[in-house]
């Protein structure tokens, strides 16, 4: 998988996802991350990228044109046609916005299932509207607060979508028994020592029997999302539990 991010601080990002898992996922070819700076595709002598908003207001707009040409550029190196299509298929544009729809784990498989994917990181007051139009063919926001740019939030993107890919954590099962994976945040976890400071693990996960501690952890995984996300409970779609055991509540 391959992910291309337009944005005015390629440094940032790129410090950001070479290091721990992704680092080593694109160290082992699993996982390509390119940030491209729009500064260079400004026209301007002094790469100017903003201006002020028409119409007046706070802040500065940033331009159509260093995003369109950044964009073309990233489209072409990947081999879509100037729509933006190959095989078929557009290209994913993906604008990080307080406005979007909401990330969630869910969005981040649906992204893991693409090719490519360009994400594209607002500054200042955001991006003249015309760029969105023109190339953007979604709008995703990690939650509701305003951020100072769009980075951080690409980010939080390439990480959970990049962890989906095949290969790119150790066991891939990790992914699968995760929160979220199948509807219901994650059992409890424990390590050695078998004790600490007079509290033991639970018994169960002790006992060898891995049926036992299947459905000791359905359980736990059962209780904890009543408590903390009884929501997640109502959304739950039955046939996406991937590792239920026999238990049903
Ligand atoms: N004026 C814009 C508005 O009210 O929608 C907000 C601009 S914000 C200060 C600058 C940039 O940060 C945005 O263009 C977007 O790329 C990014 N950003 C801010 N909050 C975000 C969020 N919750 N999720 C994703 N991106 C966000």
């Amino acid at each position: 998988m391959n992910i291309e991010i337009m944005t005015l601080f390629p440094e940032m990002v790129m410090n950001g996802v070479n290091t721990s898992i992704t680092g080593r996922a694109i160290k082992n070819g699993l996982l390509s991350v390119n940030a491209t700076n729009i500064r260079d595709f400004s026209l301007s002598k002094h790469g100017q990228v903003d201006d002020y908003p028409y119409g007046g207001g706070a802040g500065m707009v940033m331009q159509p044109e260093p995003i369109d040409r950044c964009y073309q550029s990233i489209r072409e190196r990947l081999g879509y046609d100037e729509n933006g299509y190959k095989d078929g298929k557009r290209l994913p544009c993906i604008y990080m916005s307080p406005q979007g729809r909401t990330f969630t784990q869910s969005v981040a498989k649906e992204l893991a299932n693409k090719e490519d994917i360009v994400i594209l990181c607002g500054h200042y007051e955001g991006v003249d509207q015309r760029i969105l139009d023109m190339i953007v063919t979604d709008e995703i926001s990690i939650g509701d607060y305003v951020l100072t740019g769009g980075e951080l939030a690409a980010m939080v993107i390439t990480d959970a979508v990049s962890r989906l890919v095949p290969g790119v954590l150790n066991n891939d099962d990790s992914a699968v028994y995760e929160s979220f994976h199948s509807g219901l945040l994650e059992y409890p976890q424990y390590t050695r020592p078998a004790e600490y400071k007079g509290v033991k693990v639970p018994e169960v996960i002790l006992s060898g029997d891995h049926k036992k501690v299947e459905e000791w952890r359905y359980i736990e995984s059962l209780k904890r999302t009543k408590e903390k996300r009884p929501d997640l409970l109502k959304n739950r779609e039955e046939n996406d539990n991937a590792w239920e055991g026999s238990i049903k509540y």
